[in-house]
Order: structure tokens, then C-alpha cells, then sequence
């Protein structure tokens, strides 16, 4: 196939990097200027469009996406498909599907789980919203660069599928930094806390699959250092964009909503940038109730 990728960064350089591996012609545009194997570097998001039967964008956040939205479906032939993997507010995916589809083109947004390790390694989860027909030309992009992909329904859905999930996330990944906190300064050791969490009905991803203690349940970022992973700043963004939805959709998210605040509170006063969201547990080893 013939694709455009436009934002070749710490997820896109990847990306696109594996659709060239496996035999696409890829042309790739960053404001930055990357060069990623495989991928013909051309000057402009326009021009990576032009000709292209899939435009892939991988950018920051939902104006953004507007505004290179707006210069390449222009440039895009009819019945082509407008694939965005970024992660962006519902109401900017479903105006850039709206958008392209008066012009003629399939539109997905399709946002990834699966941070930089997967993007690399070709084993991303995709979250699919827009069309079944775009839905169905884009299948064979996703199987190569992840290992699953989700059709969730309209435009916009796919947003709302990652945007929940994360919600989530950071509300369990909270609760195990606090519960690890309050185990320690109650004496319990934190092999046996996560012997009994693990295996009870306090488990989640973030205890069994991702657990913030250092040297605790299987390897994560806790052994090194917090090195990210998946950066606090990231899970401060998707709390972000939740709330946003939650808003604009009148939802009563009030865990959701405490989440932000501490992830704000973390990434912006606590030395928490650069971290990964999982060193939320240093936070609370080091407080007190006041
Ligand atoms: P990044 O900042 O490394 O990459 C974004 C790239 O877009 C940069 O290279 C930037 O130069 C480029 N860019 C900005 N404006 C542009 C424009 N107008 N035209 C062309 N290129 C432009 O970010 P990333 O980590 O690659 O994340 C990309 C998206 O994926 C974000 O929406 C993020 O929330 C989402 N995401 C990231 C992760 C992760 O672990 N990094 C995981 C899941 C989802």
C-alpha cells in the first residue's frame, strides 16, 4: 500500500518504521525532521498525503490533528483513509471524521495501548472508531504494527474506549500506591501485600501485571528506576481528556476526577515529570495524612 505518515515520533517513528519493514511504501513528514528506516522523508504533511491510500497521523493532541487535518484531506484522493492513532479529545476525532467523510474518505481514530515498547515491537492494541468499510481496508496496517485491534463502533468511539481505559488506570494505579503506603506504615511487608492483593479481590493491571513496588511481582518500571514506561505527564493528559469527555457528555466521574488532581499535583508540584505513573507510590511513602 501506498501510506503517509504524519508525526514520526517516540510512537511514530516506530510505526511506520514496521509498515516499511513489511514492504509498504511509506512516506513520512514531522515538523521535527526525523529519519526513521524504510520511510522516504518528504517536506511537507501535504505531500506525504498526496497519492497516499492510507494517511496515518501519530500527533501530540486534538488541535493538532485539526489543523493537519485540514491540510491533507484536501490532498487526499477519494475512498482513502484517514487513520489517526493519536490519543485526542472525542469531539476533535469526531469533527476530523465528519470532516473527511464530506470530503470523500473513510476516517478512523484509532488510539494505541501499548506505550513505546509495543509501538517497537509491533504488538500494539488498537481502539478502533469510524466506518466498518475503513475499518476493514486499515485491518492489514493494524496486524502489522499491533496485535490486536478493536472495532468499537461510530467515530469518536475509539477515543472513548482508550479515554475510559485510562480513566481507570490511573484511578487503580492511586488506589495500589496508597494501599502499598498504608501497608507499610501498618508493618505489613510488601511481598506478602501483594501475595494477598494479587490473588484477591484487590488485583488489578497496575498491582498483578504492573506493580509499583520495586523488586515486587513481575519486572516493571518500579526495578528501574522509574524510568517510563507509560510517563506520568501521558496519564495526566488521558485524566485530561476524561474529564473533558465527562463533561461534555454530563457523566458524574468523581473518581476520575480525583485522579487529575493527584496526577496534576504529582507531574507539576512533586517532582513527578519524567517519571512513570507508577512512581505515584513515592508520593504517598512520603507523606503523611496533613
Ligand atoms: P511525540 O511528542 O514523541 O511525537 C509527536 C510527533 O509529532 C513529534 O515528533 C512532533 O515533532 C510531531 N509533530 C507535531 N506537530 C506536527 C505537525 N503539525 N506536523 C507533523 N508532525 C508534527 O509523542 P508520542 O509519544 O509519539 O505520542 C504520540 C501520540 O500517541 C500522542 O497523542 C500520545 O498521547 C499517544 N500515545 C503515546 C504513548 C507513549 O507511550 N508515548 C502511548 C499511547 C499513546
Amino acid at each position: 500500500m501506498k501510506i503517509g505518515f504524519i508525526g514520526l515520533g517516540n510512537m511514530g517513528a516506530p510505526m511506520a518504521a514496521n509498515l516499511a519493514k513489511a514492504g509498504h511504501s511509506v512516506r513520512g513528514f514531522d515538523t521535527a525532521s526525523v529519519v526513521v528506516d524504510g520511510v522516504e522523508p518528504v517536506n511537507s504533511a501535504t505531500e506525504a498525503a498526496e497519492g497516499a491510500e492510507v494517511v496515518i497521523t501519530m500527533l501530540p493532541n486534538g488541535d493538532i490533528l485539526r489543523k493537519v487535518a485540514a491540510e491533507v484531506i484536501p490532498a487526499m484522493e477519494k475512498g482513502a483513509v484517514l487513520l489517526d492513532c493519536s490519543t485526542v479529545d472525542v469531539d476533535s476525532a469526531r469533527d476530523v471524521a465528519a470532516e473527511a467523510e464530506a470530503a470523500g474518505l473513510l476516517a478512523l481514530d484509532a488510539p494505541v495501548s501499548g506505550g513505546i515498547g509495543g509501538a517497537s515491537a509491533g504488538t500494539l492494541t488498537f481502539m478502533v472508531g469510524g466506518a466498518p468499510e475503513g475499518f476493514a481496508k486499515a485491518k492489514p496496517l493494524f496486524d502489522i504494527m499491533g496485535q490486536k485491534a478493536v472495532h468499537c463502533g461510530a467515530s469518536g468511539n475509539g477515543q472513548a474506549a482508550k479515554i475510559c481505559n485510562n480513566m481507570i488506570l490511573g484511578v487503580t494505579m492511586i488506589a495500589t500506591c496508597e494501599a502499598f503506603a498504608l501497608a507499610d506504615k501498618l508493618g505489613l511487608d510488601r511481598q506478602a501485600m501483594f501475595d494477598v492483593v494479587s490473588t484477591s479481590s484487590g488485583y488489578s493491571w497496575s498491582m498483578n501485571a504492573y506493580c509499583p513496588a520495586p523488586g515486587i511481582g513481575p519486572h516493571s518500571p518500579a526495578d528501574n528506576g522509574y524510568t517510563p514506561g507509560f510517563a506520568a505527564e501521558l496519564m495526566l493528559k488521558d485524566l485530561g481528556l476524561a474529564q473533558q469527555a465527562a463533561e461534555g457528555a454530563d457523566a458524574d466521574t468523581p473518581m476520575g476526577a480525583a485522579a487529575l488532581a493527584l496526577y496534576r499535583q504529582f507531574v507539576e508540584d512533586e517532582d513527578g515529570r519524567g517519571r512513570d505513573f507508577s512512581a505515584m507510590l513515592l508520593r504517598f511513602e512520603s507523606r503523611g495524612r496533613g
